[in-house]
């Protein structure tokens, strides 16, 4: 393994600081400094040592895999239990199992020091996935099977949406296989009842990355580096940058690429505020008509979805199933949009629209009020500015020959004095937002410089997962029954 990767696996750094602190001559691997970052080591054989302190040593971090059998029980401890799941592995370090599984099931249970890995594993916020086999009497009808994909009441609330397919047949019954992202008390054996089925035998088959593979019932292996970094890959799934800013300051643009480079989901909210105002110039309802904007923002029937145009679109705008991508950026809307979404009637209504975007854990999201008002917990916020000049400029090469650059500027400003003077959710600098000017930068610049934000963000938040962690572990050390917050079944 790179030498950046072994520290960044280890938790020591992200894998661009590896590389600062290795240009900084401040690493050094069995006593010599390390001069280049694809210098391969085997952490654990290798001593690594930053600032001439050892990493990945004592106390040491250690990752087991264990089949736990039916009938033990998952925590450190019992006082009615004959034997726990920590027992089957031996060593002098004091293991804790990571989240639990009932003494009925059976299967794959990790057993760790590591508290920051346990926080990622067990949190609902990180949704590391977890697969189930569970052998039932007969094949679940298709009606069950839906139920279960789309979630059954427990407690009064809905499961989340699960994959749920059919495995192997075992005599009379069935195996099913159950793909959840939450871990909420019995959870696979009480879905199963609501439609009308019990499990005979459940078995945990996978954590995250992490797979029973073959091990026995009472047996166990280490963890590879590659499953542990995959397991604490699972902290950055979850991420929201908000980007706001004036008109034209390169939303749009760096808010695309930078998804992609994320692999997240992207968002223009100034399409959907659009598409309402194209509608209200269609239908005849005046700019100032609240309550008949805000009927036409409740019923907004807009979908925006990747271009199938290759005309340099960035998104395909549907109003119901019209193309109105080409009508957005009219004249007409330009002038009016602003005035409409002033009204606060018209803007709750496209407030859940918005927060959907971040359903599939990754999201860049862009407009005027993403920071402050749609996410105010996003994880990085970025407020894009240039000066009015350089907006008119690049506004005037957007719209062609014609466009007349005083024209355009004085447009833009009106627009912007607009959108930073309404009442509600006016375009303003949320206070964590970090402001990135963009006069005289290429796109590529600006995308780098939020990337570079993002990654530093990130590296931030698993500081902080590991500090509240190794908090929490001291604490059930203290309190050895005290089992974590999640993960049982
Ligand atoms: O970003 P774009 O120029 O397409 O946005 C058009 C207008 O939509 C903005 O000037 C603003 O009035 C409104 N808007 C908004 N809130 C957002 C996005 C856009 O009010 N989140």
């Amino acid at each position: 393994m790179r030498i950046a990767k072994a520290l960044s696996t280890l938790g020591c750094c992200s894998r661009r600081e590896a590389e600062r602190l290795i240009g900084e001559g401040r690493v050094a691997v069995n006593g010599s400094t390390v001069a280049h970052p694809s210098l391969t080591v085997t952490p654990g054989v290798d001593d690594i040592t930053i600032n001439g302190s050892a990493v990945g040593s004592s106390p040491g971090r250690v990752y087991y895999a264990v089949y736990k059998p039916r009938g033990v029980v998952s925590t450190v401890r019992d006082r009615h239990a004959s034997q726990t799941v920590v027992s089957f592995v031996p060593s002098s370090l004091r293991l804790y199992p990571v989240g639990r599984l009932d003494k009925d099931s059976e299967g794959l249970m990790i057993l760790s020091n590591d508290g920051a890995m346990a926080n990622v594993v067990t949190h609902p916020r990180y949704e590391t996935e977890k697969e189930y086999l569970a052998l039932l009497d007969e094949i679940p009808s298709d009606d069950a099977m839906q139920r279960l994909r789309r979630g059954v009441v427990l407690d009064a609330q809905s499961t989340a949406p699960s994959s749920v397919s059919l495995g192997d047949q075992e005599g009379r019954g069935v195996w099913v296989r159950l793909v959840l992202r939450e871990g909420r008390k019995r959870e696979v054996r009480r879905m199963l009842g609501a439609v009308g089925y019990e499990a005979r035998r459940l078995v945990r088959t996978r954590i995250g990355p992490v797979q029973l593979g073959d091990l026995r019932p009472g047996n166990y292996r280490a963890l590879t580096l590659a499953e542990v970094d995959g397991l604490m890959q699972q902290a950055d799934r979850r991420l929201v940058v908000a980007i706001d800013g004036p008109s034209a300051a390169g939303k749009t643009t760096v808010g695309t690429q930078l998804a992609t480079r994320l692999h997240a989901t992207f968002l223009d909210t100034g399409v959907l505020y659009r598409a309402l105002t194209l509608l209200a110039i269609e239908r005849g309802v005046d700019e100032n008509d609240a309550e008949a904007l805000a009927q036409l923002a409740a019923t907004l029937d807009v979908h925006v979805r990747p271009p199938t145009v290759a005309d340099g679109r960035l998104s395909d705008v549907l109003l119901g199933d019209r193309d109105v991508t080409s009508l957005l950026r009219s004249p007409d809307v330009d002038a009016a949009v602003s005035r409409v979404s002033s009204h606060a009637v018209v803007r709750s209504p496209l407030v859940e629209a918005q927060r959907r975007a971040a359903d599939s854990g990754r999201a860049v999201v862009v407009g005027r009020d993403i920071g402050t008002v749609i996410f105010p917990d996003a994880d990085v916020k970025i407020y894009l500015d240039a000066s009015p000049a350089e907006r008119a400029r690049r506004r005037a090469i957007e719209r062609g020959n014609n466009a007349q650059l005083s024209e355009v500027l004085t447009a833009l400003e009106q627009r912007d004095q607009q959108d930073k003077t309404r009442e509600v959710a006016p375009l303003n600098l949320a206070r964590d937002a970090i402001v990135v000017r963009t006069d005289g930068l290429s796109i590529d610049q600006v995308t780098d410089r939020i990337m570079q934000i993002v990654e530093e963000a990130l590296v931030l938040r698993r500081r902080s997962t590991e500090q509240r962690a190794t908090g929490a572990f001291t604490q059930r050390r203290r309190e050895p029954q005290a089992g974590p917050r999640t993960g049982s079944v």
